[in-house]
């Protein structure tokens, strides 16, 4: 595993053990050439999803990405950081068992809706005011696929 600190490949697993509950596998690993520590997990991946956009472009599903903007909406709550991994991978765990390799970027953003009003409204808030204004973006980019009547838009 690269060093993400200073690039250097050949890092050290200093601790395996298993995280969330024995979903995960939590290393601790250090880099030699830098003294740099960073965490890893090792996780099942049921099925490789992939995520529909608004406009129609298909991306690999990125969970650390997901994991990034549910954290952001959740900095400074008091929310067991446990609670918010299980949460991560409750959502994972949905999207990986709805039978279909593509998912919709919108059915992930209302699961993830769903899942932060459980656990805080603040993060459900904050999360659904940045998600909204995604939505708006994608109104606009529907309304410009609208001016060329060949591109249909997605629904
Ligand atoms: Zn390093």
């Amino acid at each position: 595993m690269r060093c993400p600190f200073c690039g250097n490949v050949d890092t050290q697993v200093k601790d395996s053990r298993p995280a969330e509950d024995h979903v995960a596998i939590r290393r601790r690993r250090f880099c030699p050439a830098c003294g740099g520590r960073f965490t890893t997990y090792e996780r099942v991946q049921l099925r490789d999803l992939m995520v529909i956009k608004s406009n129609g472009r298909r991306e690999d599903f990125d969970r650390d990405k997901l994991e990034r903007s549910i954290r952001i909406s959740l900095q400074k709550r008091p929310i067991d950081p446990d609670r918010v991994d299980q949460m991560i991978s409750g959502i994972v765990r949905r999207l990986e068992s709805m039978g279909e390799t593509d998912i919709p970027s919108t059915t992930i953003g209302e699961i993830v809706m769903e899942s932060l009003a459980r656990i805080d409204t603040v993060g459900y808030v904050r999360f659904a005011s940045v998600y909204k204004n995604f939505q708006a973006a994608d109104d606009f980019d529907k309304f410009v696929s609208e001016l060329r009547p060949d591109a249909s838009p997605e629904k």
